[in-house]
């Protein structure tokens, strides 16, 4: 409860100062798409190809001008899909581009602990595959993953108590240490679709922006995941995980007791190794209060 109350401030801090500008910039270059599109307006120009409709063509010049018009059309949709194609590469290589420049800003970052690997901890990391709220490989494959130090040993207190208390069972990581291109990348999937509580803004930065968030599951001894009632980043009301929400939840039939029951064990033990549930995710867990992150700490990788 403590933690939800703390956690519930996320949504509100609007601590600004922090620096990622920047990179927000990074993120303009996926503009730089924009001007591709830009080229579209070159696709304008086919229409100058009525020019050619207007030119001397003599008796013939009707047909010509209905040739030249198919042709042009022809030529049109191959321009179209050229341009598509540039596109959404150039936004591919884009993200590659920038992910491979984070991966080495962390490996530079002294505050930065690689986790994947560990011992008890599947490193799934939803953002280096398409199966996401915005449908994009954003991290371009690479399932490394990082934290910042003062939340990875946490983490590896959670995982200890996990092996103690139900071994066999894992945590199971959705996320930690994301670069705040990717956050930009997220702000926009979600723009205008009201969930702007859910997802800060590139300038603000998340907490994850910081490596001191953890997005977790737990998984059963045969490797499949714990039912908690809802997917990785359902931003519906049935991932609301405070005691108050949850109870309301299976009263009305959205949460089954077992599903609060599986979420509860995992929470109780990473509470107990020192995390914060944020109120509204329940995968998602601080590694201190918000406020004083924003307050006191950088973000990782950025430099
Ligand atoms: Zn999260």
């Amino acid at each position: 409860m403590n933690g939800d109350a703390r956690a519930g401030h996320d949504k509100t801090i609007g601590h600004d100062k922090t620096i990622g500008h920047d990179k927000t910039i990074g993120h303009d270059k996926t503009i730089g798409h924009d001007k591709t599109i830009g080229h579209d307006k070159t696709i304008g120009h086919d229409k100058t190809t009525g020019h050619d409709k207007s030119t001397e063509h003599g008796p013939y010049g009707n047909k010509t001008a209905g040739h030249d018009r198919l042709f042009g059309d022809y030529i049109q949709v191959l321009r179209f899909l050229f341009v598509f194609l540039l596109a959404t590469t150039a936004f591919a290589s884009d993200y590659c581009a920038q992910m491979r420049l984070w991966v080495q800003a962390m490996e530079r970052d002294s505050n930065a602990v690689e986790i994947t690997g560990w011992q008890g901890l599947t490193v799934e990391l939803r953002y280096a595959d398409t199966i996401n709220i915005t449908g994009k490989n954003i991290y371009c494959s690479e399932k490394r993953a990082w934290a910042h130090r003062d939340i990875a040993y946490k983490l590896q207190k959670a995982i200890a108590l996990v092996q103690k208390e139900h071994p066999g069972n894992k945590l199971h990581l959705w996320d930690a240490a994301r670069p705040l291109f990717a956050q930009a990348v997220l702000r926009e999937a979600i723009r205008g679709k009201g969930l702007s509580d859910y997802v800060s803004s590139a300038t603000k930065g998340s907490l994850h922006n910081f490596g001191m968030a953890l997005d977790l599951t737990a998984e059963n001894p045969d490797g499949t995941l714990l039912d908690m009632g809802t997917d990785f980043d359902s931003f519906s009301p049935a991932a609301g995980a405070s005691r108050r929400m949850e109870d309301s939840l299976v009263v009305a039939g959205e949460l089954t007791a077992r599903q609060v029951a599986n979420r509860r064990i995992m929470r109780s033990i990473l509470q107990r190794a020192g995390l914060i549930q944020l109120p509204s995710e329940w995968w998602h867990f601080n590694g201190a209060r918000s406020a004083w992150v924003y307050e006191n700490m950088q973000m990782l990788g950025v430099r």
